[in-house]
């Protein structure tokens, strides 16, 4: 089966690349010049394990191509996925403007028959405005061609993507079309062998489903996070009560960690989007709402502690930094705490020394070369000559540390720990104040 996929980021690329891995013809469409270059050379230019080798296998076997020419795009297939980005607007709305300049471009270029299929995260209606824009673009042309157009809301996880989109759990569709369904059908019958992990149901609720997905993953974060915040205060563990909680299979252990608040380029977005969508049929949101203000708190959390133990003076101090991805394998920093956590300490007068496996060019990408960040080589650079140690990022690498020898290179023997790495006795053992998060005998 031919497919062409308008967009080559995270969503995109992942979705040629495996569909094209499981035997079909995919055409994979950027805008980027630099990038689909690139991508011809078999250079992937995220961070996504497994991804760069399985691009360059399929690229080999020709079933794999990349194209900055739209009008190549849109002749090559019939099923037209759009996978670019739906940033947030000024008012957290969902920025609409790439995803209708693809329905533009579908629409000036198509000759036959066509489905366009919107992967990216989209505000219920969008498929109505996809389909307006296809057709006026039709009409400016004189044509009355043929198109349907679907929702297909993809899940996968940055860091686990290829294995989200080969194994993942569920692929939702939303079409009354029984040509479409059966495209679609056609298009994932290699992930359906076990089963059909085919959802169907209307266009309104495929687009719903995704956001609300992404909500009650957030709102699941937010709830930990408050609870770890009281526990700080009443002087319990969180990390006993996420234990307690999650034994009862109607909660259930995924997803309850407590941290410093969820960041990368879906949730924040997306709360805020479908927060944005309530506003317009006057729904007042109140749940995600305080989903998104416990999130915003909790992203300040950790400067707060490091002010703490600095009693407010963290002028000329400088903050060893370990992780500035939002989770770990990836390179995302879109929204990461590691940004609150570093500008805010910038903003007073301190400087900061970073590490992260795979996410400092992205880091010297958004923050070019400035005097108060310096990016090392290793996390026992980033130590080096510092007064204190923030984690932002539960990398694997970071998992275990010697605390003596931390002690011995941290002028003020202090670790604040985003994610709740290590056992608090041994830390303190070891001479160290440790932040946690929510453990009260931490602090
Ligand atoms: P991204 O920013 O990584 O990539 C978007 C790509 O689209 C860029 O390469 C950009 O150059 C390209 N593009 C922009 N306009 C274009 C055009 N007119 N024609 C062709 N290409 C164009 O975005 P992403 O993270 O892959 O997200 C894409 C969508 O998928 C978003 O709606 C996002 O919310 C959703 N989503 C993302 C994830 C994730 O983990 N990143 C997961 C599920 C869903």
């Amino acid at each position: 089966m031919k497919v062409t996929i308008f967009g080559t980021g995270y969503v995109g690329l992942v979705t040629g690349t495996c569909l094209a891995d499981v035997g079909h013809d995919v055409m994979c469409v950027d805008v980027d010049v630099d990038k689909i270059a690139r991508l011809r050379d078999g250079e992937v230019t995220i961070y996504e394990p497994g991804l760069e080798e399985m691009v360059k296998r399929n690229l080999a076997s020709g079933r794999l191509r990349f194209t900055t020419d739209p009008a190549e795009g849109v002749a090559f297939a019939t099923l037209q996925f759009i996978a670019v980005g739906t940033p947030s607007d000024e008012d957290g709305s969902a920025d609409l403007q790439y995803v209708l300049a693809v329905a533009e471009t579908i629409g000036r270029h198509m000759r036959e028959y066509k489905v366009v299929v919107d992967k990216s995260t989209v505000p219920v209606g969008t498929a109505d405005r996809v389909r307006t824009t296809v057709a006026n673009k039709l009409a400016a042309r004189g044509e009355a061609i043929d198109f349907d157009v679907c929702a297909n809301p993809e899940f996968l996880k940055e860091g686990a993507a290829i294995e989200d989109f080969t194994s993942g759990a569920r692929i939702v569709v939303g079409t009354d079309a029984e040509r479409v369904k059966e495209l679609m059908r056609e298009c994932y019958a290699p992930y359906s062998r076990l089963h059909d992990k085919l959802m169907f149901m209307d266009v309104r609720s495929a687009e719903l489903t995704k956001y609300a997905a992404n909500a009650m993953l957030a709102t699941k974060i937010s709830f930990m996070n408050e609870m770890a915040n009281l526990a700080e205060r009443l002087g319990a563990d969180v990390e006993q009560v996420r234990v307690g909680i999650g034994s009862d299979p109607r909660i259930g252990y995924q997803f309850i960690y407590p941290g410093c608040g969820y960041g990368g380029s879906c949730f924040p977005k997306d709360v805020q989007a479908l927060a944005r969508s309530a506003a317009e049929v006057d729904y007042p949101t109140e749940l995600l709402n305080a989903v998104e203000a416990v999130n915003r708190r909790q992203k300040q959390s950790l400067f707060q502690k490091l002010c703490v133990a600095f009693d407010g003076e963290l002028e000329g101090k400088t903050i060893a930094l370990w992780g500035l991805a939002f989770k770990p394998e990836t390179d995302d920093m879109r929204d990461a705490p590691s940004r609150t956590l570093m500008e805010a300490v910038w903003k007073s007068g301190g400087r900061v020394q970073a590490f992260d496996p795979q996410a400092m060019k992205e880091c010297r990408r958004i923050y070019g070369e400035r005097d108060d960040l310096m990016l090392v080589a290793d996390r026992i650079q980033a130590v080096k000559g510092a007064d204190a140690l923030v984690i932002c990022t539960e990398w694997k690498e970071f998992r275990t540390v010697d605390f003596e020898w931390l002690k011995a290179n941290l002028s003020k023997p202090v670790i604040v720990d985003g994610r709740n790495l290590f056992n608090p006795r041994a830390v303190k053992r070891a001479g160290l104040r440790y932040f946690a998060v929510g453990r009260g005998d931490s602090l």
